[in-house]
């Protein structure tokens, strides 16, 4: 079973979404990043780095959990962060 991977603000109660971990040789993380409507498709780029930038400052102080839902099933009850708006902000 593979586990997905949210950036969560306890605070807020609401999660980004950032995929699965992609497998490769290397035992670094790697996540398929941030998925937008504006393309319908997973992005690791610029625009997934303003989105999760974005996601920061929106959270600034707050209590913030990097989890897959395997270890924190409670994202579930979590609002998704709307990512094509994320961006355009
Ligand atoms: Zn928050």
């Amino acid at each position: 079973m593979s586990a997905y991977f949210y950036l969560c603000c306890k605070n807020c109660e609401i999660s980004l979404y950032l995929g699965k971990k992609i497998a490769s040789e290397e035992t670094s993380l790697t996540l398929q990043g941030v998925y937008l409507e504006e393309n319908k498709a997973w992005n690791n780029d610029a625009r997934a780095w303003k989105v999760i930038q974005r996601f920061l400052q929106d959270h600034e102080m707050h209590e913030l959990l990097f989890a897959s839902d395997e270890h924190f099933p409670e994202v579930h009850l979590y609002e998704s962060a709307n990512t094509d708006e994320l961006l355009s902000k």
